[in-house]
C-alpha cells in the first residue's frame, strides 16, 4: 500500500467547513483505491495570525515541505477589515509565499459547465446546453506581471509608466510540456494563446510552443490570437480542451472561462511544480459572508482534491470516481444555495458532502 503525506492547510472564513468534507472524500478512496493518506494539518492566514504573527509561519512551511502535495482551503477575513494586521496581505504574503516557496509555475484552472447547471451560464442556451469542460494551462511565475523594469518616470504630460512582457526559452518549454502532458490526460488537444501579430514576445511564444507540439504528434495543436480566443470562448467553448496562456493572457481567459460556467464556487484549481508536487485549492475565496453558517458549497474542496490525486499522485481513475461522484449529486439535483433553483433540493455543506460521499461509495 502506498502512503501520501498531504499537508492540510484549511485556512479561513469557510475553509475549514468545506476543507472537513474533501478530507471526508479522501479518507472514502483510501480503503477503496489502496493507498493510505497521512494528514497534517497547518495554520494558515488569519488563522495563523492569532499564535505566529505570520500568515505563512515556519512551522507551516515545514509541514508542506515534508508533504507531498498541499490541499489549500482559503484565507482572507471580512472586508471592513482588511487593514487590520491580521487581515492586511493575508492573500499574497500566503499564496506568493508558497508559490515562491515551492517553485508552482503551472496553474491549472478547469472551467467545467455540467449540463445540469447550465442555466446559470450566461451563454445563451443553444450553447450552455452542450456544456463545455476547458482546462486554462497558465504560466503563473512569469511574463509581464514579473519582467523588469517596470515602474515610472518623468513627471507632468511626459510622466510614462512601464512593465516589461519577458520570457526565456526554458519558461516556455515547460509550460508547453505541462499543456501537452495534461492534455494527454484528456482529449488530447492544446490551442496556444498568443498576440503573435503584435508582440516580439509572442512571436518566439508561438515559436517555441510550435516546437514542443512536435515531440507530441498524438496532440492536436493549435495557435490562436487572444482577443480572437475571448470570443470563441463565448461563441463555441466547446472547441477548447486544454488553452495553453502565458500570465497575463491566462489571469484573463481563465476568469472568463471560468464566468462561463455560471458557478464559481464549484471550480478547482492546481498550482504544479516540477516533478509531482502541487498545491490544491478551490477557485473562490474565504467567503466570510457565509462562513459558520454550514451553507458553502464543499465541491471546489472536493474536486481540488481529485485534481490532487490525479496530478500529484497519479491517481486518474480515483479522481475520476470523485469527479463522477458530484455530477451524479448534481443529476440527482441536490444543491447548496449557490447552485440552487427553483424546483431542486437545498443541501448545507455537510450533507452535499455525504451525498457526494454516498454516490462515491455506491
Ligand atoms: P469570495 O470568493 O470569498 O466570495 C464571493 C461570493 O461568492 C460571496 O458571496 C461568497 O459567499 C460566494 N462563495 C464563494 N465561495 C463559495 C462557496 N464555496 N459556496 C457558496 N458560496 C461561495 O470572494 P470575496 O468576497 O471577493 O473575498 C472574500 C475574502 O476571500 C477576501 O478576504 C479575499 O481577499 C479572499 N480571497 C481569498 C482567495 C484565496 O484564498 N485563494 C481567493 C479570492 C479571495
Amino acid at each position: 500500500m502506498s502512503v501520501k503525506k498531504i499537508a492540510v492547510l484549511a485556512g479561513d472564513g469557510i475553509g475549514p467547513e468545506v476543507m472537513q468534507e474533501a478530507v471526508k472524500v479522501l479518507d472514502a478512496v483510501q480503503s477503496k483505491y489502496n493507498v493510505k493518506f497521512e494528514y497534517k494539518h497547518a495554520l494558515v492566514g488569519g488563522a495563523a495570525w492569532d499564535d505566529f504573527h505570520s500568515h505563512l509561519p515556519e512551522e507551516t512551511l515545514n509541514i508542506c515541505r515534508e508533504s507531498d502535495a498541499i490541499l489549500f482551503g482559503s484565507v482572507g477575513g471580512p472586508v471592513r477589515e482588511q487593514d487590520t494586521d491580521k487581515w492586511c496581505g493575508v492573500e499574497v504574503n500566503s499564496l506568493l509565499g508558497l508559490r515562491k516557496e515551492f517553485g508552482l509555475y503551472a496553474n491549472l484552472r478547469p472551467a467545467k459547465l455540467y449540463p445540469a447547471l447550465a442555466f446559470a451560464s450566461p451563454l445563451r442556451s443553444d450553447i450552455s446546453s452542450k456544456g463545455f469542460d476547458i482546462l486554462v494551462v497558465r504560466e503563473l511565475t512569469g511574463g509581464i506581471y514579473f519582467g523588469r523594469p517596470k515602474g515610472r518616470s518623468g513627471a507632468g504630460e511626459t510622466e510614462t509608466a512601464f512593465d516589461t512582457m519577458i520570457y526565456s526559452r526554458a519558461e516556455i518549454r515547460r509550460i508547453a510540456r505541462v499543456a501537452f502532458d495534461t492534455a494527454r490526460k484528456r482529449r488530447n488537444k492544446v490551442t496556444s494563446i498568443d498576440k503573435a501579430n503584435v508582440l516580439t514576445t509572442m512571436v518566439f511564444w508561438r515559436q517555441v510552443v510550435e516546437e514542443i507540439a512536435g515531440e507530441y504528434p498524438d496532440v492536436e495543436y493549435e495557435p490562436m490570437y487572444v482577443d480572437n480566443a475571448a470570443m470563441q470562448l463565448t461563441k463555441n467553448p466547446q472547441q477548447f480542451d486544454v488553452m495553453l496562456c502565458g500570465n497575463m493572457f491566462g489571469d484573463i481567459l481563465s476568469d472568463e472561462a471560468a464566468a462561463l460556467t455560471g458557478s464559481l464556487g464549484m471550480l478547482p484549481s492546481a498550482s504544479l511544480a516540477d516533478g509531482s508536487f502541487g498545491m490544491y485549492e478551490p477557485g473562490g475565496g474565504s467567503a466570510p459572508d457565509i462562513a459558520g453558517k454550514g451553507i458553502a458549497n464543499p465541491i471546489a474542496q472536493i474536486l481540488s482534491a481529485a485534481m490532487m490525486l490525479r496530478y500529484s499522485f497519479n491517481m486518474a481513475a480515483a479522481a475520476e470516481s470523485i469527479e463522477n461522484a458530484v455530477e451524479d449529486v448534481l443529476n440527482d439535483d441536490y444543491r447548496t444555495g449557490d447552485i440552487w433553483q427553483h424546483g431542486s433540493k437545498r443541501v448545507g455543506t455537510a450533507e452535499m458532502g455525504d451525498r457526494i460521499l454516498k454516490r462515491l461509495e455506491s
